[in-house]
């Protein structure tokens, strides 16, 4: 016993989304472009929140979106929800 429940994820390394099991993903939608004053270079911002295995919605095969994203995506894709 080293005074560590391993059972009890860090709040900051939680799931966005059911803020209980550990997040291993970070969400892949993309947002929009971002320009930068510094390099002036025009890049993706994608939404980056932390979900779980479990909440991930994979799509396509090698995108995972949050919930949020995964609805918002489905809408634009005219993909219907399962
Ligand atoms: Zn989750
Ligand atoms: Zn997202």
């Amino acid at each position: 016993m080293n005074g560590k429940n391993p059972d009890i994820v860090p709040y900051d390394d939680r799931c966005w989304s059911c803020r209980k099991r550990e997040a291993t993903k970070l969400c892949d939608f993309i947002n929009g472009t971002v320009w930068n004053s510094k390099d002036f270079q025009t890049r993706q911002n994608t939404c980056d929140l932390p979900i779980c295995e479990k909440c991930a919605v994979n799509i396509a095969e090698e995108f995972d979106f949050c919930p949020k994203c995964a609805e918002k995506a489905r809408k634009k894709l005219g993909v219907s929800a399962k």
